[in-house]
């Protein structure tokens, strides 16, 4: 847009595709849409978990394909949230409300990781604040909901996933570069641990020939979050409104503070 650009208004909470530096030096004012797609986003994060843990996509196919036949009793088996232990890595708006409707299916025991102990977002869920390794050991299903900075950017490795057991499930909605997908791969194909769905990747979309692709125990998403009817409309009327404010001099309903 050239030294013309006033304001951005990005239709998203996250704003790792911006150039926040840049954006600074130059004066730019940047409107984002947080809050409004926490409801949609946490959704599709449980819709997703339940899909993987009880092969949702395997079992469709076995419908179609003829796979099913008499009744066996191992057949199709997944892992179920009762008595389990969930951790949050990164208990914000969207991981709040992700164990918000996780709590009611029987957990057992919330952990959470993040930059600091947030005691009043972890109160609902008594939720225990532990360090990163702590969570890969002791979860039965790991949630990415962080969002993605140097910190996290390649944060679920080889050695994180070496520490996950190999019964657990390890879901990512937040944004692909935090996971590092070659060590996923490894740690799916090797039966380090047992599934993983991802709504977000790197690149986006996917490339129809990646190998994530060729593991049953994988299930990814188009990048669908935030991605109702609702939703969208209201993330699209709230990013109208942030780039009116900004070109008209006034305050934004959802600023970016840099
Ligand atoms: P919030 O800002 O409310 O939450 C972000 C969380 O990330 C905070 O709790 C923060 O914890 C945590 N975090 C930051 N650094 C670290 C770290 N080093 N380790 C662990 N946690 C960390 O944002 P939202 O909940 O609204 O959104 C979260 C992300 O979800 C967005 O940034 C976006 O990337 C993604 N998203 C994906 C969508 C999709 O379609 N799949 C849709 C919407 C959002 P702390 O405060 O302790 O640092």
């Amino acid at each position: 847009a050239g030294p013309g650009l006033k304001v951005i208004s990005t239709m998203s909470v996250g704003f790792d595709h911006l150039a926040l530096e840049e954006i600074k030096k130059r004066g730019i004012r940047v409107g984002y849409t947080p809050d409004v797609l926490t409801d949609a986003t946490a959704e599709l994060s449980v819709a997703l978990l339940l899909a993987v843990c009880r092969r949702l996509p395997e079992a469709v196919e076995q419908v179609k394909n003829g796979g099913w036949t008499t009744w066996k009793p191992l057949w199709m088996c997944g892992y179920g949230l009762s008595d389990s232990t969930v951790g949050i890595i990164g208990l914000g708006r969207i991981g709040q409300a992700v164990a918000h409707r996780l709590k009611p299916f029987g957990v057992k025991k919330f952990l959470y990781t993040g930059s600091c102990p947030k005691p009043e977002s972890a109160a609902e869920f008594e939720a225990e604040f532990v360090p990163l390794t702590r969570l890969a050991e002791e979860s039965d299903f790991v949630v990415v909901t962080c969002a993605l900075t140097p910190a996290t950017q390649g944060m679920c490795n080889k050695d994180f996933f070496s520490r996950m057991k190999k019964t657990s499930v390890f879901i990512n909605t937040s944004r692909g570069a935090v996971v590092n997908q070659e060590d996923l791969y490894d740690a799916l194909a090797h039966g380090q641990i047992a599934a993983a769905g991802l709504d977000v990747t790197t690149p986006e979309p996917l490339p129809t020939d990646h190998p994530l692709l060729s593991l049953k125990n994988c299930v990814i998403l188009p990048h669908i979050g935030s991605a109702t009817y609702a939703t969208r409309s209201t993330m699209a009327v709230l990013a109208a409104n942030n780039l009116l404010a900004g070109l008209q001099g006034e305050p934004m309903p959802h600023e970016l503070l840099l």
